[in-house]
């Protein structure tokens, strides 16, 4: 039999104390430690009840399970795109440059402007979910999402650049309620080389 591939938990690019004070030691190690994993953990088990019900031929909830692995899925990979597009504050450059910069402010007209839409989109996720930014390969133009949970509201085939998980869990240690002050908090350790870089890739 051909041995399957699961999921597995990514090293963080940094250590525990790296986004301080923006995003504490304990936030950070219970965000990634005890959520991030549950995802990787929790869309395995999907993947092991499949096989087993293939292999011994019996049908399985197709809605149910499709909606769960979509929701554990998008947890992992968008909590693995967060990590690395996050960085010691003082190694971050607090803006975007070169040809991301230039995407950025052909589309929104400043980068002030973008950071003022971002900002308010992930003010305004509803529930949990996430902000992101991403690029429409049709238009050539980037695009805010508003992603409820891991996985609604998710456009497809558009290239994910850059995310903020705006779940209690991402900052409640450290900021209790105050989404707003984490948001402020993230424009401060956003890892714009990593960003750029995943822009140059879809650029390709
Ligand atoms: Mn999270």
């Amino acid at each position: 039999m051909v041995e399957k591939r699961f999921y597995f938990l990514p090293d963080l690019p940094y250590d525990y104390k790296a986004l301080e004070p923006h995003i504490s030691e304990a936030q950070l190690r219970l965000h990634y430690e005890k959520h991030h994993a549950a995802y990787v953990n929790g869309a395995n088990a999907i993947l092991e009840r499949l096989d087993e019900a293939r292999d011994v031929g019996k049908d399985v909830d197709m809605k149910a399970t499709l909606k769960e692995l979509s929701f554990q899925a998008g947890g992992h990979l968008l909590h693995s795109l967060f990590w690395s597009n996050l960085s010691h504050a003082a190694k971050t450059k607090g803006e975007p440059s070169g040809a991301l910069a230039e995407a950025l402010k052909k589309e929104f007209g400043s980068f002030e402007r973008f950071k003022k839409e971002f900002t308010a989109a992930a003010a305004s996720t509803e529930g949990s979910g996430w902000a992101a930014l991403a690029w429409c390969g049709m238009t050539k133009r980037p695009v805010i999402m508003q992603i409820e949970k891991h996985n609604v509201n998710v456009f497809p085939m558009f290239r994910i650049l850059m995310v903020l998980d705006v779940w209690e869990h991402a900052y409640y240690l450290d900021y209790k309620n105050e989404r707003a002050r984490f948001v402020e908090a993230f424009w401060k350790i956003v890892n714009w080389d990593e960003v750029s870089l995943r822009f140059d890739a879809v650029m390709k």
